[in-house]
């Protein structure tokens, strides 16, 4: 199939206009004799990365749940599964709910964290490996084996995370290895022994701050280093990078660079984030996520990565159009590189998974926070 888009704008605002076959962009030029669609000068972007969502979390769908308080990570995790078993629980139609937003809003690629633990089991992984199939076309979906209550302290987790990467899991997760579980290296020892096993790569939430947050981040990269897995290790959160300049914090910030780790941040509302400047000044990659759409650890629901941009932007005090730019490049060059994909452009043999904006360019998108116009994905428009 050949669909060709003519008198669109790329990102440096000059005329683009490109062939799609195939699924990947062919050509940029108009093949005359095809069908195609004339963008009126709007601004074309490759497909957005949503680095870090939950789809076996939402409660889209399920009509409006009450949030619950939980002073700890712990409370949350508890609160979380009695939620789970009250609500007539759907990952499948939930997750297919957060989907449609997903696609709605240009994410045309996201890594989804599904929970393992002894009460789940792999029930969550098996309902969102179905929806990776059902999504297929619309969506690239990586699956990350997430033991959201450890691994220390129950019983058989190391097995089960294994079954998982065996049944359709693609990288394996971490959880606070102090904070939570208490046990660094044991923790730690689980997690890239399965990845070294399975030659798949890892993503640990690390909501651990001070101190301690910061030498868990060296000890990744260590074993980052040690096990040569540059470019495929992704720390979610990270909090403890946001805090106040140390010595400490910048041989930790030095020692993600030169291991080759990535960093992904939802933008949070209440607390530090790591610095987008003090990242891009180091060379440590950063990327953008959703993490909690309408669930038990948050009731609100912002899916749009131009929105995440702009909340990046709001809370760094940018303004700048090259800052602003930076923001939304997060879901882009950030996302793809934290997950081993290729830089997204809008080039002869690239994935022609494109977004179409009424917007001048991409300051515009993001202060605006842009929904786009047109999603094309493979090369086929979906809205
Ligand atoms: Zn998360």
């Amino acid at each position: 199939m050949t669909l060709v888009l003519r008198n669109g704008r790329d990102r440096a605002g000059q005329p683009i206009s490109l062939t799609l076959r195939d699924g990947i962009i062919a050509d940029l030029a108009p093949t005359p004799e095809a069908d195609g669609l004339d963008l009126a000068g709007r601004l074309v972007l490759p497909g957005l990365i949503d680095a870090h969502v939950h789809l076996d979390k939402t409660f889209l769908g399920l009509g409006w749940m009450p949030h619950v308080d939980g002073a700890t990570v712990a409370a949350r995790v508890d609160a979380e599964k009695r939620l789970r078993r009250s609500s007539g629980w759907n990952v499948a139609e939930q997750g297919d709910a957060l989907l449609r937003r997903l696609c709605a809003a240009g994410t045309t690629t996201v890594r989804t964290h599904v929970d393992i633990d002894e009460m789940v089991g792999l029930d969550n992984l098996h309902a969102v490996v179905a929806l990776r199939e059902r999504w297929a076309d619309r969506i690239t979906m990586q699956i990350v084996a997430f033991p959201q209550s450890g691994i220390m302290h129950c019983p058989g987790m190391p097995e089960l995370l294994d079954a998982a990467l065996r049944e359709g899991a693609n990288i394996v997760g971490g959880l606070d290895p102090f904070g939570f579980d208490g046990d660094v290296r044991g923790h730690l020892d689980v997690v890239f022994g399965l990845a070294e096993r399975h030659h798949a790569p890892i993503d640990i939430h690390l909501h651990d701050g001070g101190a301690i947050g910061l030498e868990q981040l060296r000890e990744i990269a260590a074993r980052t280093r040690a096990l040569g897995m540059a470019g495929k290790v992704v720390v979610s959160h990270a909090f403890a990078l946001g805090e106040p300049e140390s010595n400490d914090l910048a041989v930790t910030i030095a020692a993600l660079a030169e291991a080759g780790v990535s960093i992904v941040t939802s933008i949070p509302g209440d607390h530090v984030f790591p610095s987008i400047a003090r990242m891009a000044e180091a060379g440590v990659n950063l990327a953008l996520g959703s993490d909690n759409v309408r669930d038990a650890w948050s009731p609100m629901s912002i899916v749009s990565m131009p929105e995440r941009a702009m909340l990046a932007a709001y809370r760094s005090g940018y303004r700048r159009d090259d800052h602003l730019t930076q923001c939304l490049d997060l879901a882009l060059r950030g996302g793809a590189q934290a997950l081993g994909l290729t830089p997204p452009e809008l080039v002869p043999g690239a994935p022609a998974d494109l977004l179409v904006f009424d917007a001048p360019n991409v300051p515009a998108v993001v202060v605006e926070r842009a929904r786009p116009d047109l999603v094309v994905r493979a090369g086929a428009v979906l809205r």
